[in-house]
């Protein structure tokens, strides 16, 4: 290291746009995302559904979509970011460009949402919602099972892949809510893996990249539910 790195230290460019302008100020993984990013890609404001993290207008506790969810269907979940068009754009270069630092600088940005929403919460297994085989063959890696194994490493909790998707997704963009919740329904199965294990006594956190209508963390937790796991929280980067 040279003398001057001392006196001007170096920090490290944007995670998300690579200029060297980063808000070093903030705290966790928000310090490494420059201003121009920080505009465009924000946390989710308070205050937020008690269930599915979407920001209220005021602190009703919840949302519309969630009340007319069963409670024994709900799934607590938190996410790091708003869906807005730049999150849509990282999560496009994390999943189809394969840019895979993405899944150590989103892992992270998730992996603070979780340590501050979820404390105290003693999770004892980390996974993900499933690829359908063809799509993993296509794309060659689940982007939400990186993500998991980013978190579980970050927290030190194993990362198994307890789920499995026998129908491929449909395309999000065509169908309506109530026929996407339609399609889901019976789309995955518990894996070979996890055949074996006893769910019930685990603290499951079930990761994605994206929430949008809640349908398939509710349909995956159903899934985990049916083989006897009680206790399941999610976790997605965008909502
Ligand atoms: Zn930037
Ligand atoms: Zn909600």
């Amino acid at each position: 290291m040279r003398w001057w790195s001392f006196l001007f230290p170096i920090h490290p460019n944007c995670w998300f746009c690579n200029q060297s302008k980063v808000q070093t100020f903030l705290s966790s993984s928000w310090s490494n995302i420059c201003e121009d990013c920080l505009g465009l890609l924000s946390p989710i404001q308070n205050p937020t559904c008690h269930v599915c993290f979407r920001s209220l207008a005021d602190d009703s506790g919840i949302c519309c979509d969630c009340l007319m969810v069963a409670i024994e269907d709900r799934v607590q979940n938190v996410s790091a970011v708003a869906y807005t068009s730049k999150a849509k754009k990282v999560i496009s270069r994390f999943k189809y460009l394969g840019d895979e630092r993405y899944a150590k600088y989103i892992g992270a940005m998730m992996r603070d949402v979780v340590e501050v929403h979820y404390r105290g919460i003693p999770f004892s297994v980390i996974t993900s919602v499933p690829l359908h085989h063809k799509r993993l063959t296509e794309r060659g890696f689940n982007q939400s099972q990186l993500l998991a194994e980013q978190i579980g490493k970050s927290i030190g909790i194993p990362t198994l892949n307890l789920l499995e998707r026998n129908k491929p997704s449909p395309p999000q963009a065509s169908l309506g809510r109530a026929d996407r919740i339609r399609s889901l329904q019976n789309s995955f199965q518990i894996s070979e893996e996890a055949q074996q294990l006893d769910l019930r006594p685990h603290t499951i956190l079930l990761v994605d990249d994206v929430y949008t209508t809640g349908s398939t963390i509710r349909e995956c937790a159903k899934t985990l539910r049916s083989a006897g796991a009680k206790t399941i929280y999610s976790t997605t980067f965008a909502r």
